[in-house]
């Protein structure tokens, strides 16, 4: 299998560049990470992030042939050659294929992803919901941090510093459709600003390129009218 790789160790390199690789999968390598792996092991300066290997831990996305995805999950099978590898686009590259995403996880935060019940006394077990509530959070909660979405979405590239992006976007909507929080109103408010929602193009990236199948643009749809519910 040929591999193209972007390759960038800012303590030895001037300046980025591709590397490439040539590399014989063995029976049993199926996914792109299996083959970053054997690189790995011929190549140890290779940066790129990995854990559970099961697209689970969003550690691994990367732009892969021009289109962001977990490598992971993306099968050898499909993918074209030479395969392209580069970091996940509008984000810092660290090294290699990996970017700083300390300005997406602060988005994230911002967006306080937890239920908010401001009131003093707690139930004495859990909050419970009706299947019809607990329904309205799937397709939300899902999200598993990667970072695609925001990363391919040029409404982030042009704002990455103002437009929330879809990734904080779908969280915000987790919370604000779920019936334990009772937050919703701060929430919208927080949200109704020019740019940290309403920067956003329907241009579909974000659910194209979703590992999870998700659609953070239905979610930003379901945001802007819950605040126009909300006016009202
Ligand atoms: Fe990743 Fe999908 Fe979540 Fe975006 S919505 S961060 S692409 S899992």
């Amino acid at each position: 299998m040929r591999l193209s790789i972007y390759r960038y160790n800012p303590d030895a390199d001037a300046k980025p560049y591709m590397q490439n690789y040539e590399i014989q999968p063995q029976p049993g390598d199926r996914m792109l990470l299996d083959i970053l792996e054997r690189i790995r092991a011929i190549d140890d300066s290779l940066a790129y992030r990995r854990s559970c290997r099961e697209g689970i831990c969003g550690s691994d996305g990367m732009n892969i042939n021009g289109r962001n995805g977990l490598a992971c999950t993306t099968r050898i099978s499909e993918v074209k050659e030479p395969v392209v590898l580069r970091p996940l686009p509008s984000f810092p590259a660290i090294r290699d294929l990996v970017v700083d995403l300390s300005r997406f996880f602060r988005q994230y935060h911002s967006v306080h992803p937890y239920v908010v019940d401001p009131a003093p006394t707690r139930p004495e077990k859990e909050r419970l919901q009706t299947p019809e509530q607990r329904e309205e959070i799937n397709g939300l909660y899902e999200c598993i941090l990667c970072a695609c979405c925001s990363s391919q979405c040029p409404s982030y590239w042009w704002n990455p510093e103002k437009f929330l992006g879809p990734a904080a976007l779908i969280q915000a909507c987790r919370f604000i459709v779920d019936s334990r929080d009772k937050a919703t109103e701060a929430r919208l408010d927080q949200l109704n600003d020019v740019n940290k929602l309403f920067r956003r193009r329907v241009i579909m990236n974000c659910a194209n390129v979703c590992p999870k199948g998700l659609n953070p643009a239905a979610a930003i749809e379901r945001i802007r009218q819950a605040m126009l519910k909300a006016s009202l």
